[in-house]
């Protein structure tokens, strides 16, 4: 599947990875919209976070908790945590992936090359 999250998962194609568990990576979006922009994704392929949630809830709750740790490690506590679903929400790759994004980055030194 020409898929390219699942090939960031695959380690086909590089990517700043944050962290990883059994069911989930995280790495930092390519093209950071605030100063923290974190992409979460499940290692298996869903279209969209609705699939995944039906599919495979248990992989859900772990990305949830993936990016919730991240966002705790990488924001002072304020963030969204946010799941575009659907071409005209806005979902440009159809690999379920969630943005953690912040605006209270905890270094702020480290991530001011965006907004
Ligand atoms: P969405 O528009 O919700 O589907 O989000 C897709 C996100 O993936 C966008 O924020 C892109 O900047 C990001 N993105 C696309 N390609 C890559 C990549 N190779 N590495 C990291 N992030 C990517
Ligand atoms: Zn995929």
């Amino acid at each position: 599947m020409d898929c390219i999250f699942c090939k960031i998962v695959a380690g086909e194609i590089p990517a700043t990875l944050l962290g990883e568990t059994e069911h989930s990576i995280a790495f930092k979006d390519i093209s950071p919209q605030k100063p923290v922009h974190i992409l979460v994704v499940p290692k298996h392929h869903h279209s969209d976070v609705a699939e995944l949630a039906f599919n495979d809830p248990i992989a859900l709750v772990d990305l949830m908790q993936l990016g919730s740790n991240l966002a705790r490690q990488h924001s002072t506590g304020s963030f969204r945590f946010t799941f575009n679903t659907g071409a005209a929400a806005g979902q440009t790759v159809f690999h379920a992936h969630g943005h953690v994004t912040s605006t209270t980055p905890v270094d702020p030194a480290a991530t001011s090359d965006s907004k």
